[in-house]
């Protein structure tokens, strides 16, 4: 089952938060039952007033482009198979890209970039993600970001990357299969091992240098870590990540998933 928030159960826009927790689990897989209910919690989030003030106006000024195109303008809920072995973190949502669209990666260059290269990696049921209608399937891999809302200048502050981390930590709970973290950016790699070591499962960030298609293990039963460079307009145009160095980490993720 994929997660859809954006076209929820019928049972869960009726169902009190309270309730759906009990009762969901009993009578459906509780993994994918609780992160669903997630979605709709992220979907609908307010905790950062800059963001959610920001993504709103967004989607009124739009880009000329797309000024025929309703904007999602609210937080992205992450999207994938809910079976995954390989989590793929982003930073936070593009203004005009997953904003516009809804889904993550989805309607600007980066994303552009990075499903290209999920489908030649077999991660992707098709190279081009370009709305949350458009048939896309994702394989065996989740993506879900540092910050679920799109920030000014790509930059979220620290606090709002505080307040959006509790999803994240919920996410790493309910995936019981992931096997290897994905870390696209710096910000999204520090905010992992932010996590890892307050739950105790690192004793200090030391040993762990961001740098591209870097793998490091952090504790026995734990996901490996995979650290790459962010499919960004600027690193791409720039010829700092390049489309082989970024199919080098999803065939590096799919390597290590596959491990025994
Ligand atoms: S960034 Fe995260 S915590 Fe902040 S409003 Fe958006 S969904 Fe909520």
């Amino acid at each position: 089952m994929h997660i859809r928030p954006e076209q929820p159960n019928i049972l869960i826009l009726y169902v009190p938060v309270v309730l759906r927790q009990a009762l969901f689990p009993i009578i459906w897989n509780k993994g994918q039952a609780l992160l669903e209910v997630l979605q709709h919690e992220i979907v609908n989030c307010r905790l950062c007033p800059r963001l959610r003030d920001h993504t709103a106006r967004i989607a009124v000024t739009k880009r000329r482009a797309y000024r025929d195109q309703e904007y999602w303008g609210r937080p992205v809920p992450s999207f994938g198979d809910p079976e995954a072995r390989v989590l793929v973190l982003g930073l936070a949502p593009g203004a005009h890209g997953s904003n516009r669209t809804g889904r993550m990666f989805t309607g600007d260059s980066s994303g552009e970039i990075l499903y290209r290269v999920l489908h030649r990696t077999g991660f992707a049921s098709q190279p081009l993600s370009t709305s949350r209608d458009d048939g896309m399937v994702l394989r065996d891999l989740y993506i879900t970001a540092s910050a679920h809302c799109a920030p000014p200048g790509n930059k979220p502050e620290p606090g709002e990357l505080r307040n959006c981390r509790p999803y994240l930590q919920r996410e790493l709970d309910l995936l019981t299969n992931v096997r290897v973290v994905v870390a696209l950016g710096k910000i999204a790699f520090d905010v992992y091992l932010d996590i890892l070591r307050t739950r105790g499962v690192i004793a200090s960030r030391k040993p762990f240098v961001f740098g591209h298609d870097l793998e490091y293990a952090t504790a026995p039963g734990s996901p490996r870590l995979v650290s790459s460079y962010h499919p960004s307009q600027q690193n791409t145009s720039t010829g700092k990540l390049t489309e082989p160095m970024l199919t080098a980490v999803f065939r590096r993720a799919r390597r290590i998933a596959a491990r025994p």
